[in-house]
């Protein structure tokens, strides 16, 4: 796809080499911007669980030009069938087609995605640094002269802090912004194969624990559980994480309960406990932005997050693009992102509080199903 050129800026800096710092790297390089992308981990991995990737985000990885590998790789559905925990079928909810030729909704294994989008970032030729981060940072009008960890430096004339929840950039540039809070769930994760049959995402209700299964491959699914955060289970053994999920899906039947009955040690499982933060306005100084966790961390209440820090990255490729200069295209990149970052992350804490006070699920529902339509509105 022709894409127009950015004019304002010849070179960039994304620190962070996530989902966002990804997008972001490639959006800028597309438009002909000389990008540098570096990463905390020397080996740039992501963790094992899969993600769901909801129609939006399927919209972005389109544009993005990843939609087709993004199929090929994961899984691709139509529908959530919604299930008592018990196991009981409810109903079958058919997911809106939001845009011609686009599938409904699906799910990917977080390597898999990862890899996708690397090899990208390396067909586009972007420089990647591994094992270091940025120390100190000294802007004037026209650039920014960065120092990295590893003593080096470089000066570029726009800097993106893409290093997710705990972003060092942030600390450094914009250090009235505080941590996210946390929202006092945790969330649950196996990566397990997929139960015979499946052939949709699934959402258990009715248990003060929801949780939902969403297929990755043609052969794995990733189960997720919401429960009220219990500190202890941020420091569990592997042993202690497997029993006490095991335990968490005593009474669940259906597909939850053959993960339940099925499930072994060997699985990826993680429990984490959910943070959210909306930063306040402006998301960038001079010529230092913020994208990303970094800036909109949400919970996975929507399954938003990854597409809010992909949407991001191209929204903040297209403005630079369309504006004259730098700062126009960081406001208007600002003025496009924050509204619906917003809606997303009050929604998710929403949602998340009605299942702490123990609400009906159709409350949530409600909830859900409103802020789910007005994602499918154009980003
Ligand atoms: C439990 C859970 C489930 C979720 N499920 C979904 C889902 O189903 N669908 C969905 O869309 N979203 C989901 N999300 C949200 C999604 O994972 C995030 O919103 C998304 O990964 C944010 O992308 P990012 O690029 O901002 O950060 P990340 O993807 O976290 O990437 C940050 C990168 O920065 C690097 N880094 C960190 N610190 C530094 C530093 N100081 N210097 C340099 N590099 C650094 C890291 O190594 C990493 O590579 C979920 C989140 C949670 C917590």
């Amino acid at each position: 796809m022709e894409r127009e050129n950015i004019s304002s800026i010849a070179s960039a800096l994304v620190v962070g080499g996530g989902i966002g710092g990804m997008a972001t790297a490639i959006s800028l390089a597309e438009r002909g911007v000389a990008v540098d992308l570096v990463d905390l981990d020397p080996e740039w991995r992501v963790y094992g669980a899969g993600i769901t990737i909801t129609g939006p985000t399927l919209r972005a990885y389109r544009r993005l030009g990843l939609l087709e590998p993004i199929k090929q790789a994961g899984a691709i559905t139509n529908k959530t069938r919604l299930f008592r925990f018990d196991g009981t079928h409810i109903k079958d909810l058919d997911e809106p087609v939001i845009e011609e030729g686009l599938p409904a909704t699906g799910g990917i294994m977080r390597p898999v995605l990862h890899k996708i989008m690397q090899q990208r970032v390396r067909e586009l030729a972007i420089p990647v640094r591994l094992g270091l981060t940025v120390t100190a940072l000294e802007s004037d009008a026209h650039g920014v002269d960065v120092t990295f960890s590893d003593a080096t430096s470089g000066r570029y004339e726009l800097v993106v802090g893409a290093d997710s929840v705990a972003s060092g950039l942030r600390a450094l540039a914009f250090p009235h912004m505080a941590p996210p809070v946390p929202t006092g769930q945790g969330c649950w994760r196996i990566s397990i194969r997929k139960p015979p049959g499946m052939d949709a995402g699934e959402f258990f209700l009715g248990n003060a624990n929801p949780c939902g299964i969403t297929p990755c491959s043609p052969d794995s699914v990733y189960m997720w559980m919401l429960t009220e955060h219990v500190e202890r289970e941020s420091f569990m053994t592997d042993e202690e994480l497997y029993t006490t999920l095991k335990g968490l899906l005593v009474d669940f039947g259906g597909n939850a309960g053959w993960i339940r009955d099925t499930m072994t040690r060997e699985d990826w499982i993680n429990y984490r406990p959910l943070a959210a933060a909306l930063q306040p306005r402006p998301w960038y100084q001079g010529r230092v932005v913020l994208l990303g966790d970094a800036v909109h961390a949400t919970t996975p209440h929507l399954a938003s997050g990854a597409g809010m820090a992909v949407e991001s990255g191209i929204v903040l490729a297209e403005e630079l693009a369309r504006t004259n200069t730098v700062g126009e295209g960081l406001q208007a990149y600002e003025d496009r992102r924050f509204e619906r970052c917003r809606d997303v992350i009050e929604s998710s804490i929403a949602i998340g509080n009605l299942q702490l006070q123990h609400r009906p699920p159709e409350e949530h529902a409600r909830l859900l199903e409103g802020a789910l339509e007005r994602l499918n509105a154009p980003f």
